[in-house]
């Protein structure tokens, strides 16, 4: 690519963020577009932020992606907040419009188009959802909107009870929070279509664990993991066997980056390319499918 004078930029802020996939990711959907705009990693530390927001805006880049641990500190530093990343507390792109910072939150639309784009639809469907840390926040959230029914399930029940109540009390739903067991588990997948695993349950290096008894699992299923190191988890293993639907946590990284994308230039996100060198980047560290 040519790099010029009207080179626009976009980057990662976060701690660490030299594993991140989306420098690849975009560089090779801005390539495939055509966009003179480059995409690179900054770390940045605890306490930088503010500074490093500061930087970004003084430098007119185009776009930011944040992760851990500023995801929720960002939102003092900007100008306006998408309602939904406000209420989650928790902005992971960000806009740059002529000097103005816009916070998103994409993760919850990249996990429902991931399930879409499987040909999986959550509309009157009864959605699982395993945890209420910041990633199944955001999934619940554009959840509640789209399924017709959402029960969420925390091993911190105090947690579940809460997200289940700020739902409620956001959308004037129904969504049940309760703890995470194999009785509860057992209660309410018998009457679930789309399970979706938002735990760090069976991450890398824990790649023998599951949050769920392989024997619940059914083949009326539908089975989310939005963890994609390991790409199939075990979860995903005994889905599989079950005779389930499976999706892995790398379609809902596609799809969060390809909403991001979208709102940096306006343009639909080339996903097979993004997916295409992802699996690259993964298999390069060591993640094959
Ligand atoms: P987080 O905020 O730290 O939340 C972690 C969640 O996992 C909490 O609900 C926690 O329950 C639960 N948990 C942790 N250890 C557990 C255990 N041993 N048994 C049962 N539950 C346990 O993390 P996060 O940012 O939401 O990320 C969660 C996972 O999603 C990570 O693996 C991350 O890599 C992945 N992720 C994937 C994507 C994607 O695009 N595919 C995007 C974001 C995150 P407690 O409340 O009880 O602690």
């Amino acid at each position: 690519m040519k790099i010029n004078g009207k080179t626009k930029v976009c980057a990662i802020i976060g701690d660490p963020v030299e594993h991140s996939l989306s420098p690849v990711m975009h560089n090779a959907a801005f390539k495939e577009l055509g966009l003179n705009i480059v995409y690179v990693a900054f770390p940045v530390k605890t306490g930088m932020l503010k500074d490093a927001i500061l930087g970004a805006r003084r430098l007119g880049l185009l776009g930011l992606n944040v992760t851990m641990p500023h995801k929720h500190a960002v939102i003092q530093y900007l100008d306006e907040t998408e309602s939904t990343a406000k209420a989650i507390g928790a902005v992971n792109t960000i806009l740059n419009e002529r000097g103005k910072l816009f916070g998103y939150n994409t993760d919850g639309k990249g996990a429902m188009i991931a399930l879409q784009e499987n040909h999986v639809d959550p509309e009157e469907k009864k959605m699982l959802l395993l945890g209420a840390g910041g990633a199944a926040k955001a999934i619940a959230f554009q959840a509640t909107q789209e399924t017709g029914e959402l029960v969420v399930l925390n091993r911190t029940e105090e947690r579940a009870k809460q997200l289940a109540e700020l739902l409620n009390k956001t959308f004037g739903t129904k969504v049940t929070g309760r703890t995470l067991s194999a009785e509860t588990l057992k209660e309410e997948l018998e009457t679930t279509d789309i399970l979706v695993n938002a735990t760090s349950v069976g991450m890398s290096p824990n790649v023998n664990t599951s949050p769920v008894p392989a024997d619940l699992l059914h083949s009326g299923l539908c089975v989310m993991d939005i963890v994609y190191n390991p790409l199939e988890t075990k979860l995903l293993k005994d889905a599989k066997i079950a005779g389930a639907k499976v999706v892995s946590g790398l379609e809902m990284l596609l799809y969060q980056g390809a909403v991001a994308f979208e709102i940096w230039t306006n343009c639909p996100a080339p996903v097979d390319v993004m997916k295409k060198v992802a699996l690259s980047k993964l298999a390069e560290q060591g993640v094959r499918p």
